[in-house]
């Protein structure tokens, strides 16, 4: 099944409508972080202003653009927004860009748009909260086996799909993987994480799952040190790894395929 190497569309409008779709989408991505916690439905009541609960009008409520001609003020009351918001808003607009230049327009490429909000999603509930919401993962585990059944390309051989079985491989990986992890280290790493790394490992395969569980780690050790060094923080300091997981799968998807023949071809001599 080549579903997935049929662009749909393609070119500049492509590249564009991918931009703004991620704006739209990361505004999205925003009321799940702040609503998805409190159980707290994401589709109504329309966004409030947080302090003064006015409710924000269409036109101020563009993404990244309304926050700028507002000057991060809410209308009403004039409290400052935070910056996050057209922060996230833009990431997940970079990202989805990115992807479109990478992967063109597949069918392909809009199940990643939505494994990109996921992890972004997950990014900012588990910094916030130490989290990793249910709602994303359990959800996102039969979403990614099928995706990987049906359109997803193999990250690292990009002309073969991936597959039924190596789409349960990966979730499989991943989920045996981080359960022993969470075993041997008694409580170091939970049960978000298990069923994230699940869900990260049908939509990467089994070597998406090592990939990005060998590059988090590094950049967990780069920020754990950080903040040992520089902020003062003790070696048991509790440092969420879902930010650090999502990163990891986010580098998998679009430099796995080189990370793995750089190493293979150095590997070799
Ligand atoms: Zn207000």
């Amino acid at each position: 099944m080549f579903l997935s190497l049929r662009p749909l569309l393609e070119g500049t409008t492509f590249y564009v409508v991918s931009a703004i779709l991620g704006l739209i989408v990361g505004s999205f991505a925003n009321v799940c972080i702040h609503r998805l916690p409190k159980n707290e439905s994401v589709v109504k009541p329309a966004s409030r202003c947080p302090k003064c609960l006015t409710p924000i009008r269409m036109w101020d409520n563009i993404p990244v653009i309304s926050y700028l001609l507002l000057r991060g003020r809410c209308r009403a009351c004039g409290v400052s927004i935070s910056a996050r918001y057209p922060a996230v808003e833009a990431l997940n607009a970079i990202l989805y860009l990115l992807a479109a230049l990478r992967f063109g327009g597949s069918t392909a490429t809009f199940f990643y748009f939505l494994f990109i909000t996921a992890l972004i999603v997950i990014t900012f509930i588990d910094y916030d909260l130490q989290i990793i919401p249910d709602e994303i993962t359990l959800p996102g585990i039969p979403i990614g086996l099928l995706a990987g059944w049906l359109i997803l390309p193999d990250p690292f051989y990009r002309a073969v799909n991936m597959g039924i079985t190596a789409s349960l491989i990966g979730a499989a990986t991943g989920f045996l993987l981080y359960y022993s992890i969470a075993f041997i280290s008694r409580g170091g790493m939970g049960g978000g994480d298990i069923k994230m790394m699940a869900m990260i490992g049908a939509v990467l395969g089994w070597k998406g799952v090592i990939l990005t569980t060998f590059l988090a780690s590094c950049a967990g050790s780069i920020a754990g040190l950080y903040l040992m060094v520089f902020k003062g923080k003790g070696r048991k300091a509790k440092v969420p790894f879902g930010p650090f997981l999502a990163a990891g799968a986010l580098m998998s998807l679009f430099l796995g395929q080189e990370i793995v023949s750089w190493y293979i071809w150095h590997g070799q001599r």
